[in-house]
């Protein structure tokens, strides 16, 4: 199959051509309007299969998960989310009808929610399957919320459940691996672990109501204790966090305390939103948006990350995803 009728028959009218877009895919590059008093953002997020998803992994899901990471890191700046382009690297064995249909389908179940357009991108073959997102996103000028503003007397939050995507991950590793779990297909995790680890929902609405109300955010995605320590660094603070108070779920309060809490301070993927905001804003911002943020803690002088549980300290290394 070439790459001009892959293109033509799977990517050109996958996304409903959005008000902003000029000239979308079919020339060498797309043009676009930027809304009045905006700014551009933008970010680029790389998947490589059998690093950031097992091979097994549906074509559908990669896809899919490939768009979320990126309206993730929009989000987090409090972005509106406007474009996608896909860098597609696939090996020749993959450049067939089915596997692009499955994939240009999880791009879409990914892009259609958000009447995100898909609007370019390139097409390559490789030995390794390589997806490479770029998203692109309009915030009102000035208001972008960043790592940089936390300050002493914050509170910490996060937008929902960490440490689901983790669990899930060592559910599917210790299935393939046949580490102690060698009849158990991977196929038997449960819908929602593999939900958490597949399919992460970024918090697109949210970050844009945080605008004005949050000092300084992230996505999590190497990991609570990682991401939260890009911001405390780049804020010149710190953070004392009740280990207690992290959202969590049944399955993860079934394992014993020091593996429930490695989950969520080390695991990475769960692609909810770490901010922190003023008392009062927090206050004001619970009644405009009830159940959507959890206070875990509070931003300190004192640099460093500090980990509580019944008002005594933890001693667990805070150590997220690096790649080198
Ligand atoms: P060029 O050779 O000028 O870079 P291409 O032949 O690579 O152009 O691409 C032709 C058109 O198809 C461009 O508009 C490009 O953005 C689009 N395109 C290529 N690959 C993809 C893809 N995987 N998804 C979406 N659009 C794509
Ligand atoms: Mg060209």
């Amino acid at each position: 199959m070439s790459e001009f009728s892959l293109i033509h028959t799977h990517f050109k009218h996958l996304t409903a051509p959005h008000q902003h877009t000029v000239l979308g895919i079919g020339d060498d590059c797309a043009i676009s309007n930027i809304p009045p008093n905006s700014q551009l953002v933008s970010c680029v997020d790389t998947l490589v299969a059998g690093r950031h998803f097992v091979h097994e992994t549906s074509p559908h899901a990669i896809a899919y998960k490939s768009v979320a990471v990126n309206l993730s890191d929009l989000a987090s700046m409090g972005a509106t989310p406007y474009a996608i382009l896909v860098g597609l690297s696939l090996p020749k064995f993959m450049a067939n009808d089915n596997f692009c249909q499955a994939f240009a389908e999880g791009l879409a179940a990914a892009c259609t929610p958000f009447g995100i357009e898909l609007i370019g991108g390139d097409t390559t073959s490789s030995p390794i399957l390589t997806i490479s997102v770029t998203a692109l996103g309009f915030v009102p000028h000035g208001q972008a919320i960043t790592r940089q503003g936390a300050c002493v007397g914050d509170v910490v939050c996060v937008s929902g459940t960490v440490g689901l995507a983790s669990l899930a991950l060592h559910g599917i590793l210790d299935d393939l691996h046949g580490d102690g779990h060698a009849n158990r297909p991977p196929k038997s995790l449960p819908e929602k672990l593999r939900q958490a680890m597949q399919y992460p929902a970024p918090q697109v609405a949210l970050g844009r109501q945080l605008i004005g109300f949050a000092n300084s955010m992230i996505d999590i995605s190497d990991g609570l204790g990682q991401d939260l320590g890009h911001i405390l660094t780049a804020s010149n603070v710190g953070a004392v966090i009740d280990l207690d108070a992290i959202p969590s779920d049944a399955l993860l309060d079934a394992l014993p305390h020091a593996q429930k809490w490695q989950h969520q301070i080390n695991g990475g993927d769960d692609y909810q939103l770490c901010l922190t905001m003023t008392k009062a804003n927090f206050k004001q911002f619970n009644q405009s948006y009830p159940n959507s943020i959890f206070a875990i803690g509070e931003i300190v002088a004192q640099q460093g990350l500090t980990l509580m549980n019944h008002h005594q300290k933890v001693d667990l290394t805070v150590q997220g995803w690096e790649h080198f």
